[in-house]
């Protein structure tokens, strides 16, 4: 573990935290109708983290879904005040897709890619001079 972690985090109330202590593997934005709906936003920020280097504290509740791609999809989220914090697909074992905004600091964050910008609304404004996908990048991992 690295000293001081990389990053902390938390949800509104305080009941769960994360503990980070290494850098991202990616950062990246989506706009599918699962993000949308789940956050109540026109897009998601969220940078992946190692499962190794995450340390969870506190109960978080999770909510599983059949994501598009048939992969299953379990987002996370504090049961006292509702704070969406991170999230886990079976698609990419191994990594925890961490909203950014739940982090202390997060001012490193840059986006490196735009997913499903065929959801986008015209109100909800993200990067174009980054790689955009109409939907989920073909997955190479
Ligand atoms: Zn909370
Ligand atoms: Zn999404």
């Amino acid at each position: 573990m690295t000293d001081p972690p990389f990053a902390r985090g938390s949800c509104r109330c305080g009941e769960v935290t994360l503990t980070i202590t290494e850098k991202p593997k990616m950062m990246l934005q989506c706009h599918c109708l699962d993000c949308q709906k789940a956050t109540g936003t026109g897009h998601t920020s969220n940078v992946y983290f190692d499962e190794k280097d995450v340390l969870i504290q506190g109960e978080a509740t999770g909510h599983s879904v059949t994501a598009d791609s048939g992969n299953e999809m379990t987002r996370y989220f504090c049961p006292l005040c509702g704070s969406r914090m991170y999230g886990r697909n079976s698609g990419r074992p191994g990594l925890i897709s961490v909203q950014v905004g739940c982090l202390d600091d997060h001012s490193w964050f840059s986006a490196q890619a735009v997913l499903f910008t065929s959801r986008r609304h015209d109100w909800d404004i993200t990067a174009d001079d980054i790689p955009n996908f109409d939907k989920m990048p073909p997955s190479k991992s």
